[in-house]
C-alpha cells in the first residue's frame, strides 16, 4: 500500500469547500488560512510525516493485508494490536499530543463493525457491507476524519424527546429513497477544520420511542447543509515563545447540520435505538485506552521540562526535587501499566475488533486526569516563578535589553538556554494551550461521572460478593 503523504494530503485538502466560519466570517481557504495551521499540522501533516520519521516509524507502522500501514487507520483485532496501538499512541502524543487524538476517527470505525455485525445480525440490514466499504477508501486513501459524537443536549435531564427543541439532540427528520435527511448539531468536534471526512455516532443510549436519534454516519466535511462554526481563532504564537503549542494547537467545531442529505451507502445506523448505547459506551472504551497513552505522553513532556528548568535553575541534585521527579516517573509508569495491563486483558468482539479492557481504562482515565495535574504542579514548582513572569521573545531580541535579560536570567545555565526551558514549561503548563489541555482533561470520554458509571456497570462485583460469603462463612 502507498502510504499518503502530508504533501498529498495538504493538496486533497484543497479539492474540498467546507463551509467554515471563524469570528463570524466565512473562510475561503482553510489550507492556507494562519488560524488553522496549527490544526491543519497537529491533525493532518504530523501524522503523515510520523510514516517516515526515524523516531516513530517502526512504532506507528502496521503490517496491513496490502502492506504497510499507519496504525491509526488499522483497527486492532487481537490484544497485541491493542499493545502496539498503544504504543504507536504514546509516542506521536510526545511530540504531538494534539495528534494522537486523529485516532478517534479508527476507534469510531471499530464500534460501527462490532454493533453493525449486530444490528445485520439481528435485522437483516446491511449496514455491516457499507461500512466495509467506508472502512476500506478510510484505509486506502488515509483520509483525515473527526468524530461527531456529543449532541448539544440542551437541558441535561431531559431526554431528547422532552427537549423544548427536537434539534437538541442530532435527528434524522426525512427518509428517502436514496437516504435519510439530518437536522442538529454537534458539540466541541476537534479537528474538524483539517478533516477531510466527520464520522457521526449517537451520542447516548435511546429509548425506543427515540428512533429518529439513532443515527451513524459519515460525510464529506463539505456536504451540502453543514456548517462548521470555528472556536475563536488561534493566532499561532512564534515556536520561539511557543515550542510546542504554535504547531500543537488544534480547534474545534460545532457542526451544524442543516437538513444534510445523507445517501444510503453512507448510513450505518438509522433508528435501531436499542445499539445506540452499545456503540455510544463502545468508542469510548476504545479511546480511552488512546487517552491513557495521550497522558503518557504529555507526562514525557512534563518530565523532560521539569528536569530542564531544574538544571537552568541548578537544583538537580536536592532531594524535594528528586522525589518530585520520582512522583512524575511513577505516575508515568503507572498510567502506561494501565494502558498496556487494558489492552492485554482486552476482549475481540465479533466480527474480530479487539476492545480494551473497560474498567482499566475508565479507572484509569480517573486516575490520570489527577496525576497529570501533579505532574503539572511539580513542574511549576520546579521551574518558580519565572514560568508566568519571563520577558518576551522580542526583549532577548532587543540588543539593548537583551544583556539585561541573560545576566538576570542566568542560573545555573546560560540565560539564553534557562529561558528556553522556562519558554517550554510555560507552554506546557500555563497556556492557551494548556488551559485548553486541562479543561479538555476533565471533559473528555464523556465526564467523570460517565466512567463511573461505566466501572459500576463493567466491574465484577459478584466476585467480591462471593468472596465475602465465604469469608464469613469461615470455610
Ligand atoms: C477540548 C475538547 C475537545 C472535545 N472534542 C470532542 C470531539 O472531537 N468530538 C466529540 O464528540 N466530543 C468532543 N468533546 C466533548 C466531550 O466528549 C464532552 O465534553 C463530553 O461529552 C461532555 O459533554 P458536555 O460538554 O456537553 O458536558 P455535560 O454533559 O453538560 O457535562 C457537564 C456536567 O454536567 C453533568 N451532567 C450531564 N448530564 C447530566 C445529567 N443528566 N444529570 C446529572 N448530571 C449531568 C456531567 O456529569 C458534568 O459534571 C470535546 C471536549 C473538549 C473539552
Amino acid at each position: 500500500m502507498v502510504l499518503r503523504t502530508s504533501a498529498k494530503y495538504l493538496e486533497d485538502l484543497k479539492a474540498q469547500s467546507p463551509e467554515i466560519y471563524l469570528q463570524g466570517s466565512r473562510v475561503d481557504d482553510r489550507s492556507t488560512h494562519p488560524a488553522f495551521q496549527s490544526t491543519i499540522t497537529a491533525w493532518g501533516t504530523f501524522l503523515y510525516d510520523s510514516s517516515t520519521d526515524p523516531e516513530l516509524q517502526e512504532h506507528v507502522l502496521a503490517d496491513g493485508l496490502k502492506g504497510k500501514t499507519h496504525r491509526f487507520w488499522y483497527i486492532p483485532s487481537s490484544q497485541q494490536e491493542l499493545v502496539e496501538s498503544f504504543e504507536a499512541t504514546w509516542r506521536i502524543a510526545e511530540y504531538s499530543p494534539s495528534g494522537s487524538y486523529t485516532r478517534l476517527g479508527r476507534d469510531q470505525l471499530a464500534a460501527l463493525r462490532v454493533v453493525t455485525r449486530s444490528i445485520d445480525a439481528d435485522r437483516g440490514t446491511e449496514y455491516g457491507a457499507r461500512l466495509e466499504a467506508f472502512v476500506q477508501r478510510f484505509q486506502d486513501q488515509m483520509l483525515m476524519t473527526a468524530a461527531a459524537m456529543t449532541d448539544p443536549k440542551g437541558h441535561r435531564q431531559r431526554r431528547p424527546r422532552e427537549q423544548e427543541d427536537p434539534d437538541a439532540y442530532l435527528r434524522i427528520v426525512d427518509r428517502t429513497g436514496d437516504g435519510i435527511v439530518v437536522r442538529g448539531a454537534k458539540a466541541h468536534v476537534a479537528g474538524a477544520v483539517a478533516a477531510e471526512e466527520i464520522i457521526v455516532l449517537p451520542g447516548r443510549a435511546l429509548h425506543r420511542d427515540e428512533e429518529d436519534y439513532a443515527v451513524a454516519f459519515a460525510v464529506p466535511v463539505d456536504a451540502a447543509g453543514l456548517k462548521l462554526i470555528s472556536r475563536d481563532g488561534h493566532r499561532a504564537p512564534s515556536a520561539e515563545s511557543a515550542p510546542v503549542s504554535h504547531r500543537d494547537m488544534v480547534i474545534d467545531s460545532l457542526l451544524v447540520f442543516d437538513n444534510v442529505v445523507v445517501p444510503t451507502e453512507r448510513v450505518f445506523m438509522a433508528g435501531e435505538t436499542e445499539y445506540a448505547g452499545t456503540v455510544a459506551s463502545l468508542f469510548p472504551d476504545l479511546i480511552r485506552q488512546g487517552y491513557l497513552a495521550t497522558d503518557v505522553g504529555r507526562i514525557s513532556g512534563y518530565l523532560g521540562a521539569a528536569l530542564l528548568v531544574a538544571e537552568a535553575n541548578g537544583i538537580s541534585a536536592a532531594s524535594h526535587v528528586r522525589a518530585k521527579l520520582a512522583e512524575m516517573a511513577k505516575l508515568r509508569s503507572i498510567i502506561y501499566g494501565l494502558g498496556v495491563a487494558s489492552s492485554h486483558l482486552g476482549k475481540v468482539l465479533d466480527p474480530g475488533v479487539a476492545v480494551p479492557d473497560p474498567v482499566l481504562t475508565a479507572a484509569g482515565q480517573q486516575f490520570a486526569r489527577e496525576a497529570q495535574y501533579t505532574c503539572l504542579r511539580h513542574m511549576i514548582d520546579l521551574a518558580g516563578a519565572g514560568i508566568v513572569t519571563m520577558p518576551a521573545v522580542a526583549d532577548s531580541q532587543n540588543p539593548s535589553l537583551a544583556p539585561y535579560v541573560e545576566k538576570y536570567f542566568k542560573g545555573a545555565t546560560a540565560g539564553p538556554d534557562r529561558i528556553r526551558a522556562l519558554r517550554l514549561a510555560h507552554d506546557l503548563a500555563v497556556s492557551p494551550y494548556a488551559a485548553w489541555w486541562s479543561a479538555e482533561t476533565t471533559n473528555r470520554s464523556g465526564s467523570a461521572a460517565a466512567e463511573v458509571l461505566q466501572m459500576l456497570r463493567e466491574y465484577d462485583f459478584a466476585h467480591h460478593e462471593r468472596l465475602a460469603r465465604r469469608l464469613a462463612a469461615a470455610r
